[in-house]
Order: structure tokens, then sequence, then C-alpha cells
């Protein structure tokens, strides 16, 4: 297991496409496991290949939240959908294949720290994706989960969800970004990013 390093907005790595993969290998896996724990490392609930400077389509999720007196998941916070996903998710060439809905979160980003906007995005997704081992996956989630694949989908196209914000907005936050650069982390997170 290895730890990799984020890129960060305005970083132009983050701004190319990534290509799907043609077959899933060992090494993909494996890199796929270091995402993860890149991922938990930084208190994250999604990374996408694309942060981490592999141009191929890959995604990890995991926006399941524990409670801190039980060290149980607290599966009461998810959706009847969300809970029928098994997590955490690791997906391979991930195509949204129907949307419904419309839904809005507060965003956050390990390649954008610090800062937390609403964005709009669909209520219901229908997944297709190849799995860990290269199988076929096919699904419908909506909660968090539906949200956070959206947002991890968008890196791999090289698009962040500070480019979803209003024309105004967006360009106060990154110009604010490439001037200033971002605050110290703070010592206790309330949010998650994404
Ligand atoms: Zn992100």
């Amino acid at each position: 297991m290895a730890l990799l390093e984020i890129l960060k907005f305005p970083d132009p790595r983050l701004r190319r496409k990534c290509q799907p993969v043609d077959a899933v290998t060992d090494e993909m896996r494996q890199f796929a496991q270091d995402m993860l724990e890149t991922m938990y490392s930084f208190r994250g609930i999604g990374l996408a290949a694309a942060q981490v400077n592999r141009l191929i389509r890959l995604l990890v999720v995991d926006t399941r939240s524990k409670d801190p007196e039980t060290d149980r998941y607290r599966l009461d916070e998810m959706t009847e959908l969300e809970r029928q996903i098994q997590q955490p998710l690791i997906l391979f060439n991930p195509v949204i294949v129907g949307k419904q809905g419309k839904t809005t979160y507060d965003e956050g980003c390990l390649s954008v720290p610090s800062y937390y906007e609403t964005v709009d995005r669909f209520e219901e997704i229908e997944v297709e994706a190849l799995g860990p081992d290269g199988q076929k996956l096919h699904f419908k989630t909506d909660g968090l989960l539906a949200i956070c694949i959206q947002h991890e989908i968008d890196h791999l196209d090289g698009k962040l969800f500070i480019d979803r914000l209003s024309p105004i907005k967006s360009a106060r936050i990154k110009s604010k970004i490439r001037k200033h650069g971002y605050p110290e982390p703070l010592k206790e997170k309330e949010e998650v990013p994404l």
C-alpha cells in the first residue's frame, strides 16, 4: 500500500480527460487500493484517478460514516438504494446510463481543500461500470453515493465542482485560490471532501 499525492486546483493536470481501460489488471487493482488508502487518510469519501495523476477512468468511493461512539456504520443515514450497494466501491469505466430528479449538496473536494459550495446534481442515477475483478456492474443509487459518483466522474472528464457554480462565484473562488493558495486545514473538520 502507498499514499499517493493528490493534485490540487489550479494544477492543469486535473483538466485532462481520462481514458477507459481495456481490461482490469492486477496493477490497476493495487492502484485502486492505494487510492482508497489515500482517500481514507484525508477523510475523503471519493477519489478519482485524475486527482492522483493517472489518466484512466477509475474512481473509488466510500460514503459510509461511522458513529464515533460505537465505531459502527450509520446505516440509518443511508437511503434504501445506498444500503444495497457494497462499499467501498471501486469502479472502472463508470458511465451514467440513467438519471432522474434534482438535488443539491454542499460539496467539497480533496483537490480544492477547505472550500464547500452547493452544487446541483441528479438525485438518482443508474450506473454501468467494471468492478475490481473486471466484472460488469449495473446498479441504481441515490443519496450521497449518487452525488459522489457524479462528482468523481466529472474529475475523469477534467471537470471540478467549482466549475459547476454560477460564473461569478466560480471565478471568485478560482481567483482567490490562484492569489492566496489554500488556508491551513482545520483540525476538526465537520464536512467531508468528495
Ligand atoms: Zn473531487
